[in-house]
């Protein structure tokens, strides 16, 4: 492939030549979620865009090791995940659990549904829970280089302090002074020094439930800590790729990179990936905001929003039809227009076999090739792509249709193309029709056997009768008609 890559870093504000520190090895984090709910249509749409992104690198055959991790531990509730009540804890408590039951049940049911939307596992999936010893080596690290202070079993970072050697708002691109008046003042303000300085351990109340010893007391580690901690574990001081959602970026972000810089004096990654939220009338989805959706209510339509249900890879292919970067509005308008679109590119996909192939050709495959590549390396635009692929979708039908010819080795190509890009790269697979689809299909088959049996083609009749027990199912003739039930 003689194209390269350009990838958009938010740390430069442009788009790059992506050059990866140790080719083809690739080292990407990805921050995970904090179990302690389901996820949200808008925290999946993050993960779909990383995977989209995973699987294209991939496909270029680098070698990718995917660190995603899992937030099960210091979360606070506040926006800057440093004040009020863990968020797990908080659960436990109410739904009288241990933490652990929490984190074990929302890991689980995350893994379902990535699983449902068809995203490739990372290769790590490491815990905070199970990486304290290194938080707080990590911590003590950076009180040895002076940046981290202590208050009565808590450690805060300095951020003014930090900021006079180093540029704290490197990532968002703007000054202290600015962030300094645009901050609202955040919980265990009367230790902090400065308005801007956060928590890197954290003093445990009494009846606080997750809580580890260390040299500073018993307590916790603060959110922005372990993403630090993991990441230097698994993929080194300074690796290829960070990302996470835009909303990221302010703080937990900014804190990540004032995390490293304090304690290895780098920046974690060279490339800094965000994506766009999904919203809702135009507002971010969001669990506190109370516009948000469930996977499982996307499905089955089951929400005031929803005028029906969808199927994964319909949203899936939905998501994939915004670029990462864009804001994604949500409307039933547009996820109907999604579920045809779908449709009409996995019909022709389908197609592919069966194209027969003429010894001269009316179309060239190859550059519609290159284009599909141009799209993906300009920075993973898949919209662009899928707008590729509806024009090889068209060339298929045509062919099929018997008014355009292919030859052998287009229609090779074009086959490769299709495969590659809608499996590999965008992660779409035909849908297996719903469970509540199979009545409808059995009371089909009934039907013709009836139709048959009353032209007397005893034959066709008997044998879907056979056909059907032979994959479990009964049918019973009586004098009402005939019914069907399961072995
Ligand atoms: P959280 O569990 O809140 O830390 O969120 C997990 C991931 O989902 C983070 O990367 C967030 O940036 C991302 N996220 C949250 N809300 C949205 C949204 N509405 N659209 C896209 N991504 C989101
Ligand atoms: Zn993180």
């Amino acid at each position: 492939m003689e194209q390269s890559l350009f990838v958009y870093n938010t740390l430069t504000r442009k788009k790059e030549k992506f050059e990866p520190l140790n080719p083809p090895h690739v080292g990407m984090y990805v921050c995970g979620p904090t179990v302690y709910s389901d996820v949200h249509m808008g925290n999946c749409r993050t993960y779909i865009s990383f995977d989209l992104i995973f699987r294209y690198l991939l496909h270029l055959d680098y070698k990718v090791r995917y660190v995603r991790n899992i937030t099960d531990a210091g979360h606070l509730e506040g926006d800057a995940g440093d004040e009020g009540e863990d968020k797990i804890s908080k659960k436990a408590k109410i739904a009288r659990l241990e933490p652990m039951e929490i984190v074990q049940k929302y890991t689980v049911g995350f893994h379902e549904i990535m699983q449902t939307f068809n995203l490739l596992p990372p290769s790590i999936e490491p815990a905070a829970t199970g990486h304290i010893i290194e938080q707080i080596e990590l911590v003590q690290h950076i009180i040895d280089k002076g940046y981290g202070y202590i208050v009565d079993g808590s450690v805060y970072f300095d951020v003014e302090k930090y900021n006079q050697t180093r540029d704290y708002g490197v990532l968002n691109g703007r000054n202290l002074e600015d962030m300094l008046n645009n901050t609202r003042a955040l919980g265990g303000q009367h230790e902090k020094r400065g308005k801007l300085d956060f928590a890197l351990w954290i003093k445990a109340k009494p009846e606080h439930l997750m809580k580890w010893p260390s040299p500073w007391g018993v307590g916790f580690p603060g959110w922005h800590l372990e993403c630090s901690a993991m990441s230097n574990k698994y993929l080194g001081a300074h690796f290829d790729i960070h990302g996470g959602g835009m909303d990221l970026v302010p703080t937990h972000h900014t804190n990540e990179i004032a995390q490293n810089m304090a304690a290895c004096d780098k920046n974690p990654a060279t490339y800094w990936i965000h994506t766009n939220m999904l919203t809702v009338n135009g507002q971010k989805m969001s669990k506190s905001l109370g516009n948000s959706f469930l996977p499982h209510e996307l499905f089955s339509g089951n929400h005031s929003i929803l005028n029906k249900g969808y199927s994964p890879m319909t949203a899936r292919f939905f998501m994939l039809q915004a670029h990462y970067r864009s804001t994604l509005d949500f409307s039933n308008e547009a996820m109907e227009a999604s579920e045809k679109g779908f449709k009409r590119l996995m019909n022709s996909f389908a197609l592919l076999d069966g194209l027969k192939t003429s010894a001269t050709t009316g179309v060239q495959i190859q550059p519609l090739l290159d284009k599909c590549y141009e799209a993906m390396n300009d920075d993973f635009n898949s919209p662009v792509l899928i707008a590729e692929l509806f024009e090889a979708s068209h060339i298929i039908n045509t062919v099929h249709d018997g008014k355009l010819k292919i030859d052998q080795p287009n229609l090779a190509l074009l086959k490769s193309l299709m495969t590659s890009f809608i499996t590999e790269v965008l992660g779409l697979k035909n849908e297996m029709p719903a469970d509540d689809d199979l009545p409808k299909v059995l009371n089909l088959i009934v039907s013709l056997r009836n139709e048959a049996k009353t032209n007397q083609d005893y034959a066709t009749s008997d044998k879907i009768r056979n056909g059907l027990q032979k994959i479990g199912f009964q049918l019973n003739d009586s004098k009402e008609g005939t019914t069907w039930s399961k072995k």
